[in-house]
């Protein structure tokens, strides 16, 4: 789960990590009053959107005076910012972040996250910050370091000095990168994060170190330990589709590409969506609609993934397991018939009493393909399509 930049440097404040003053609006008259009340000569206007990239689109604006935050603030509000991140259709600004503009000496890169490989956390630190941290990591690895950090002992101050030695900077830099990295790393910890990102970390004229974007991402598997995360949570944010997954108890992401995808279990939707792009198609989205696949579940499943405009075909992709085959089948035809499907719908089941199964889907009135294997399955939905 994101959350936005506002909300990540009100947890940097509490965290004892270094950043500007600053706060949200959802007003341009308050802003304005609240840029009164800073007394500075410069600030910066930023729209709060869970995506990156917002300063080459816009969504980052450098002014001088109270009345420019306000006509900054009034012209972001509402607006559809479009960035790399957010896709072509954009995210609509509704709350937008004053704060106080920082003179720039350098700006570096600084993250947390949790690295699968080596089995712990990292630090990520880079000289090169405020660009995108991915094309770094292609075209020049040299400039990026990664520490794991044993997670009996913790973050440790050698850490520190190998990163303000990667970065280059002097002892008195080092000082405030200490109190970040081990601010960020609590703060990674305590709060169950997978990810908190600062790009970029800047040192200003004034020698100051400190954080002027702010990235977190929680672990939504410590959701239960972690009241706060549903009130920093911003549905206003999520795809609508995943947002009604999420009801269901469904992990749903959706993609780009025309085939729907119902799958039971997470491996085995992983396994279904690389076999539709070994045969050269593109899958619509990600379903794991969990073990059990009821009819309900079904008929929900269907409805969601025919929400989508751009699905052709729907491959259905079941393990009866814990339900059997000839349940499944009778599922998927009753929940096919309320849900009027009229796209191309392919079955693979395998399981207990698969024969039954394939044979109750052959015989139904409806225009069901049924395959044995996965292969079969992805070859078909794509002939039909
Ligand atoms: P994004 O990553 O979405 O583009 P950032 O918060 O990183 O947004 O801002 C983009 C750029 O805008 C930064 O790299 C920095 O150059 C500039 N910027 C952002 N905040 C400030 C600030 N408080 N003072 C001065 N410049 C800023
Ligand atoms: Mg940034």
């Amino acid at each position: 789960m994101n959350i936005h930049e506002y909300q990540a440097k009100d947890l940097f404040r509490r965290f004892n990590i270094a950043t500007s003053e600053g706060k949200v609006f959802e007003d341009e008259n308050e802003a304005e009053e609240y840029a009164k009340s800073l007394n500075l000569d410069e600030f910066v206007v930023k729209a709060q959107i869970h995506a990156g990239g917002r300063g080459k689109a816009g969504g980052v604006k450098l002014v001088k005076t109270p009345a420019e935050v306000r006509e900054a603030v009034k012209s972001m509000l509402g607006m559809t910012l479009v960035t790399h991140q957010t896709g072509p259709e954009g995210k609509v600004v509704n709350k937008v972040y004053v704060e106080a503009s920082s003179s720039i000496k350098k700006e570096y890169y600084l993250s947390f996250v949790t690295d699968r490989s080596s089995e712990r956390n990292v630090i990520i630190a880079s000289p090169e910050g405020g660009v995108d941290i991915e094309k770094v990591a292609q075209e020049t690895p040299d400039k990026l370091l990664t520490q794991p950090i044993d997670p009996v002992v913790g973050i440790q101050p050698f850490h520190v000095r190998k990163v303000a030695y990667f970065l280059g900077l002097d002892s008195a830099q080092t000082k405030q990168l200490n109190k970040i990295i081990f601010g960020m790393y609590n703060l990674f910890t305590k709060m169950d994060c997978a990810l908190v990102e600062v790009n970029p970390l800047i040192s200003t004229n004034e020698d100051e170190i400190k954080a002027l974007d702010a990235k977190i991402s929680f672990d939504d598997n410590a959701a239960f330990r972690h009241k706060e995360y549903s009130e920093l949570h911003d549905p206003t944010e999520e795809e609508p589709s995943e947002l009604e997954a999420k009801k269901w108890d469904f992990s749903f992401v959706k993609l780009n590409g025309s085939i729907g995808c119902l799958v039971n279990g997470a491996g085995l939707a992983m396994a279904t969506m690389d076999i539709i792009k070994h045969h050269g198609a593109e899958p619509a989205n990600f379903l794991d609609v969990g073990g059990g696949a009821s009819v309900e579940q079904v008929t929900q499943a269907f409805k969601m993934i025919l929400r989508d405009k751009n699905v052709k075909a729907i491959l259905v992709n079941i393990f009866g397991g814990i339900m059997k085959c000839d349940t499944i089948a009778d599922g998927i035809i009753t929940a096919a018939k309320e849900v009027g499907i009229q796209v191309p719908l392919v079955v693979r089941l395998e399981g207990t009493n698969v024969d039954l199964g394939k044979a109750i889907l052959e015989e139904s009135d409806l225009d069901i393909t049924t395959a044995s294997t996965m292969k079969e399955a992805a070859a078909a939905v794509i002939n039909l399509i």
